[in-house]
């Protein structure tokens, strides 16, 4: 909040603290305006007040500054900018990721290419570097040096020459020059890159489509530079943002780490396949692996299909699954409006959120964006695209396009801010990790204090305070007529994510219960169980299977908690609250016998074990418990 009124001083433009976004770029006109301009860009006069004493310090001859991703691009070229205006005698070298886009578009444009720059190093900047230097020393011309964008004599020059060092030989990062106590992290956290390109690199949306250049410095090497780190730095969070690692290589770094001792947290970006075993997933969290970045994508198989992610739904719900019971928080990447999506496999995305909440920690959604280089952009036919623009600024790698098929924008429009409020209100219910923002505080906060914690801590989004899920709760029973129709939505809905049941008649069967149970946590339904009039087909089957009359008893059933107010008694609150509301009543209720918690549940709270029968539907084993004693 005080970065959003902080940013009121600066608008249009707005802040926060890894982002700032301006309307005001549409083009290099505006973006050279917006550098020079000190009532309207935020890090001029902090430049301008701290970087003098540091130039006159170190006397460079060369500074490169480096911008990797969009939102670093006005800080970075307002800095390349005034240095360039101070110190015209200085070579400025630009470089990162997103300059090799930039370096695209500036490439037409020497004028606005000299506003900002003497060069750009377009990739790999290791072997640039060094000829850049060897060359501005010895006062050679810069024709020879590769990977290099330069401007003479008015017209923007390519170096012929592509050079790169393989991943193999680049050495272990140096962090010494950082004041790395000085960033706002309670413990440093840094990032450490033990591969290049995806052995995948077949995802159709992905702008890394086809690069099949995919190498990785051996596992051996790869904890030699986290030992290394550890000790100059005292640094024991490690973010690997590699775009994809395979679960064997992966398992070989955790033999390694755990072969040395080391202690460290990890986060990982990673494809779920089946490759991920639960063995695996035990050894890596052993290691240190703290957060998973899982690409899931999506939650509809045709979507997933078009994407050629090579994963599979169910696949991905076991690894999530065992992921999570190895400790490891699993973050779900999500992708909704792909082309041709329809508004209802959208949906079918966000539920397999919420039913997979035991697994799906946290999550984030991303609206499509169509990518250069992307398969799509190659091949819009197969995706039903009649049509792609060029990008809508020259800074952007995303093309607007018209689909035939699927929801159009405006109906898009609608379902992104539903989905978006939906997530964070019913799915999530205001959780901590949602306000972090950063992904990597949430590898500290795994690291610290667990997943299962972590995920307990929410925020009270009017008083801004943090609170442990159960804290704030209110259990209540009410007959389903007392109940308002958005709070009985609620239940139906919790019911549904917990997936236990067939969906077809949970509404009605709940405006039918004799007795509904719930617990509220800040205007969310978190909990429920319920007590129903059991339908007569089902007791005539139950006692074909069992032998016993249940005519007359309730039927408990509805039973689901949100995974994160589990282990707290919160069910038994409910549940007691349910019996003293129905006296005098028998009650069944019939559970898998696998079901352990939901068994002791029941057990505690006086049923007793009457029969056992097969499902033959499910092959399931049944319990069938009871209020009143019969013999099992
Ligand atoms: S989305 Fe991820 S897994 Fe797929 S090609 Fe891109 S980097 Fe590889």
């Amino acid at each position: 909040a005080l970065l959003r009124l902080a940013s009121l001083a600066y608008y249009p433009i707005t802040f926060t603290f890894t982002t700032l976004k301006s309307p005001l770029i549409k083009d290099f006109d505006d973006l050279l305006k917006l550098c020079d301009d000190p009532e309207k860009n935020p890090f001029l006069p902090f430049y301008l007040e701290r970087i003098p004493p540091l130039m006159e310090a170190c006397k460079p001859e060369l500074v490169g500054i480096s911008i990797t991703t969009a939102s670093q691009m006005v800080g970075g070229l307002t800095l390349s900018r005034m240095l360039r205006r101070l110190y015209p005698t200085i070579h400025l070298t630009l470089g990162g990721r997103h300059m090799l886009r930039l370096g695209q578009s500036l490439r037409e444009l020497p004028g606005y290419f000299e506003a900002f720059c003497n060069s750009i190093v377009m990739g790999s900047g290791e072997l640039a570097l060094e000829a850049l230097i060897s060359g501005l020393k010895e006062g050679r011309s810069l024709e020879s040096v590769p990977n290099l964008l330069r401007v003479d004599a008015g017209k923007v020059m390519e170096s012929d020459r592509e050079e790169n060092i393989p991943i193999t030989e680049v050495p272990a990062p140096d962090f010494s020059d950082l004041p790395l106590e000085q960033y706002l992290s309670p413990t440093p956290i840094v990032p450490l890159r033990l591969s290049e390109g995806c052995y995948w690199g077949k995802c159709t949306f992905c702008s890394r489509y086809d690069t099949r250049r995919f190498a990785t410095i051996t596992p051996k090497t790869a904890v030699d530079q986290m030992e290394d780190v550890q000790r100059k730095f005292a640094v024991s969070a490690f973010a690997i943002n590699d775009d994809c690692l395979t679960p064997v290589y992966l398992e070989a770094v955790a033999k390694e780490i755990l072969a040395r001792g080391l202690h460290v947290g990890i986060s990982l970006w990673c494809k779920p396949v089946a490759q991920f075993t639960a063995d695996r997933l035990q050894l890596l969290a052993r290691a240190g692996v703290r957060l998973v970045r899982w690409g899931v994508e999506t939650g509809h198989p045709r979507i997933l299909k078009l994407m050629n992610k090579g994963t599979d739904l169910e696949e991905t719900r076991e690894v999530l699954l065992a992921s999570s019971r190895a400790g490891i928080w699993n973050h779900a990447t999500m992708i909704l409006g792909f082309p041709t999506e329809t508004l209802e496999e959208a949906r079918e995305t966000i539920a397999f959120l919420d039913r997979n909440q035991d697994r799906i920690h946290s999550s984030i959604l991303f609206q499509f964006s169509l990518l250069s280089h992307s398969y799509i952009v190659r091949n819009p036919g197969d995706f039903d695209i009649v049509n792609i623009d060029e990008p809508l600024t020259p800074f952007s790698y995303e093309h607007p396009f018209e689909c035939r098929s699927g929801m159009n924008r405006e109906g898009f429009d609608d379902f992104w801010r539903w989905a978006a409020r939906h997530r964070v209100d019913t799915i999530y219910g205001h959780p901590l990790w949602y306000y972090l923002r950063n992904r990597e505080y949430l590898l500290l906060y795994a690291a610290r204090y667990g997943r299962k914690h972590t995920a307990q801590w929410k925020v009270c989004v009017k008083g801004h305070i943090v609170f442990k899920a159960g804290d704030r709760l209110e259990i209540m029973v009410k007959r389903p007529e007392e109940i308002p129709a958005q709070l009985l939505d609620m239940i139906s809905g919790l019911i549904e994510a917990g997936g236990e049941v067939g969906l077809s008649w949970i509404r009605e069967n709940l405006r039918d219960a004799f007795l509904i149970g719930f617990a509220l946590e800040e205007g969310r339904v978190v909990g429920t169980l319920t007590h129903k009039r059991p339908k007569e087909k089902y007791l005539k089957y139950l006692r074909k299977k069992t032998d016993l009359d249940l005519t007359g008893y309730l039927e408990r059933g509805y039973t689901y908690l949100r995974p994160e107010y589990r282990g707290r008694g919160i069910a038994d609150r409910i549940l007691k609250a349910l019996m003293q509301g129905s006296p005098g009543r028998s009650i069944y209720i019939t559970i898998r016998m696998d079901n352990k918690d939901a068994i002791a549940l029941g057990l505690r709270n006086g049923m007793k074990l009457a029969a056992r029968f097969i499902n033959e539907r499910t092959g399931h084993e049944i319990g069938l418990f009871t209020s009143t004693s019969h013999t099992a």
